[in-house]
């Protein structure tokens, strides 16, 4: 839901598909997250192959993947995957497939019996009893089809008798502490300049795509899929019981209301850009600004902590959004709350409503051809809604304490390697050098899972009850974004839970997190030589503390303030330098045409080149001038560069192809792969590449 954390560079696949309907997304009733769950133990030893009941260990580096037809040089992507890529269509419950779906998918497996378990003993413990029940209400489609739309019926009525525009107010509080996303976001968080304190943060939202842009480009394309939400928002109407007439009046009407609001929202490229993001205004500066909607009531209603003060992240949004309240009609707004609501509650209504979900953000969005089985959906829910409860079983059956130990001593080396890195670079200056020095010392690294886990004692879970359990969960966890304002910051908390494949950067906090989900093939894999690792989970580490020196996350300091401890010159020549992978990625199409945008991609592509830099430098470290025989017939450095490669095979449907370009930071694993290697020398020589062959950029690329 309402978004905690405005910042967080992730590995991979953010939390961009707001409300697919199938899976890995973001906000309230969507399963999944801003990752997708992962598999098991990693680095870790037996436990991880031997427990009996664990589906086998994924390969990490794996020859017979390979396209031994291609020429590295010319298409290294083509040559590290090209057979796993013919052999792994994208499953047709799935938008898009890799290795970290492969991961994904048996760690959920591995959840899914813990689910199970806890569902057929509830009373072995408060934890069972909690995620056991969810999952059992969840599973429980016969009952949910039972009960209709009648559990929404009294939010329904609420919201079909608001007197007045002055109620918009405290019902939009109710719904957002249901966890129902609708006109803005609201929720607390670091403050930019001071990051000790956390404060109460409003933000731009309330909109059913999955960005401002879907309602404002003229493409064809973007009118055929607006043409084509409509559609999906009438119909789901109709389901609710309206006349076909009326259906289509109110979806008229949503599309009315929310253009409107993404007509005033900031784009995604200007949100990368943490000054215009930040807009510290007064209690009182924010209630002028908005006349219209009863900000005092709003306030009260989601019983926020007294504050004096907040960000607004955008405010032309909260003017955008005035205006539309006193533009639109009551009734109007009535139509969108129930839009909202209907959205939202979805994926735990009746089949129906599922189904329709489904054909919209699963089909027609990302190009996934059939519904997931209830079970892949209800153990995503269960990981959203009670992470760090189910995270806790997960991590006692899968992750050693050695997973801890070894993944510590992998992130050491690449510290090492991005100070070296630091100190040689060319381009800087000695004052900024340090500084940068300083920066990279202060970085905190949490590995596996919390120290101290969430107490979710406080959330009642019901069997029979999916629906109202879900928005309790929803509840707590608003409540305690909100409880946070006006306290320090909690640095221990994670943002992930456990068995997430994934990782990320905070720049607020200056640390790098892996969950347990990510430490295993084919990231990490205790089976396999050094330099497979060094490419895999090294280069993952790498990526993340090359996070911290972005064009984002350059301008936070140690400490995690926004603030610029570049010299004037050294800045200007990022900037210059950056600009070469703008251009670089910009170059590159996907789904017959559609380019990626180079300006949204900056960070992720910096991280990749970077990471990828010092991990191969920790391996030369490492190796310490050794040269160890041919595996497979590889060289270490040519196995460095595959461990990377493989990591990143990956097919998707053309739908989501597109979806991501438009609104993903991330570019697809093909330029995750030839994108960084055209740029190095290191892979030019290994593979033995010669000028003018494709990988061999002419104009490398360079920052870090
Ligand atoms: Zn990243």
């Amino acid at each position: 839901m309402l978004n905690p954390k405005s910042f967080l560079f992730l590995l991979c696949c953010g939390a961009l598909l707001a409300q697919q309907g199938q899976a890995q997304s973001a906000p309230a009733r969507q399963p999944g997250n801003p990752h997708e769950p992962a598999a098991h133990p990693a680095l870790i030893e037996p436990r991880s192959t031997a427990a009996p009941g664990l589906p086998p260990a994924i390969r990490s580096f794996d020859p017979a993947a390979l396209d031994s037809s291609a020429n590295p040089c010319v298409n290294f992507y083509q040559y590290a995957c090209g057979t796993w890529l013919k052999n792994n269509p994208v499953p047709p419950d799935q938008s898009r497939w890799g290795r970290f779906d492969e991961l994904a998918e048996r760690n959920r497996a591995i959840l899914h019996t813990i689910l199970e378990d806890s569902a057929a003993n509830p009373g072995r413990s408060a934890l069972d009893q909690k995620i056991g029940d969810y999952y059992a209400a969840c599973m429980d489609e016969p009952a949910i089809d039972r009960k209709g739309v009648a559990p929404l019926k009294p939010m329904l009525d609420r919201i079909a008798a608001l007197p007045d525009k002055a109620a918009l107010a405290a019902e939009t509080a109710r719904l957002h502490k249901a966890g129902i996303g609708a006109l803005f976001d609201f929720s607390s968080g670091q403050d930019a300049k001071d990051s000790n304190q956390v404060i109460a943060q409003a933000d731009q939202g309330g909109l059913g795509l999955p960005d401002r842009d879907y309602y404002l480009k003229t493409d064809a394309k973007s009118v055929e899929l607006r043409n084509e939400y409509q559609e999906h928002v009438e119909r789901m109407f109709r389901l609710l019981g309206e006349a076909p007439a009326r259906a289509a009046a109110s979806a008229r009407a949503v599309m009315t209301v929310e253009t409107a609001l993404a007509k005033a929202s900031l784009d995604r490229v200007s949100r990368r850009e943490p000054d215009k993001v930040y807009h510290r205004m007064t209690r009182q500066e924010l209630v002028a600004m908005d006349p219209s909607f009863a900000w005092p009531q709003y306030l009260e209603g989601i019983g926020a902590p007294p504050f004096h003060s907040l960000n607004v992240a955008v405010p032309e949004f909260f003017r955008g959004l005035q205006a539309e309240i006193e533009r639109a009609s009551l009734a109007d707004w009535k139509t969108y709350l129930t839009w909202h609501v209907l959205h939202s509650e979805a994926p735990l209504l009746p089949r129906a409503f599922v189904e329709e979900n489904f054909a919209f953000y699963g089909t027609t969005l990302t190009g996934a051809k059939e519904l997931r089985p209830r079970w892949k959906r209800c153990v995503d829910f269960t990981d959203n809604q009670l992470g760090e409860a189910l995270g806790r079983k997960y991590v006692e059956r899968t992750f050693g304490a050695q997973g801890k130990e070894r993944t510590l001593r992998m992130v050491e080396a690449l510290e090492k390697a991005l100070g070296e890195d630091i100190r040689a670079l060319p381009w800087m200056t000695e004052p900024t050098k340090q500084q940068a020095l300083v920066k990279l010392k202060a970085i905190t690294n949490k590995i596996g899972y919390p120290d101290k886990w969430r107490d979710y004692s406080s959330v009642r879970i019901l069997r029979g009850d999916a629906l109202g359990n879900a928005a309790r969960a929803d509840e707590f966890e608003f409540r305690r974004q909100l409880n946070k304002i006006g306290k320090p910051v909690d640095r221990s908390e994670w943002f992930m839970s456990p068995p997430t494949v994934n990782a990320y950067y905070d720049p607020q906090m200056n640390n790098i997190n892996f969950p347990a989900g990510i430490l295993q093939p084919p990231f990490y894999d205790n089976r396999v030589d050094d330099a497979v690792n060094f490419g895999a989970i090294g280069a993952v580490i790498g990526h993340e503390l090359t996070h911290g020196f972005d064009d984002q996350g350059r301008q936070y300091d140690a400490q995690g303030n926004l603030r610029d401890w570049w010299t004037a010159a050294d800045a200007n020549e990022f900037a210059r330098r950056a600009e070469c992978f703008v251009k670089e990625y910009a170059g590159f199409t996907v789904a017959g045409g559609v380019h990626l945008n180079g300006q949204l991609t900056l960070g992720e592509n910096t991280a990749d080149n970077g990471g990828l830099r010092i991990a191969f430098m920790a391996l030369m470290d490492r190796l310490a001038g050794a040269q160890p025989p041919k595996i497979d017939g590889f060289t270490a450095r040519q196995r460095f560069f595959l461990g990377w490669g493989q990591v990143w095979c990956q097919n998707e449907t053309e739908e989501s192809a597109r979806l991501r370009a438009a609104v993903d930071p991330h570019s697809p694993g093909k330029y995750r792969v030839n994108g960084v290697v055209v740029n190095m020398p290191e892979f030019r020589s290994a593979f033995g590449c010669t000028a003018g062959q494709p990988m061999v950029s002419p104009q490398a690329c360079r920052v870090w």
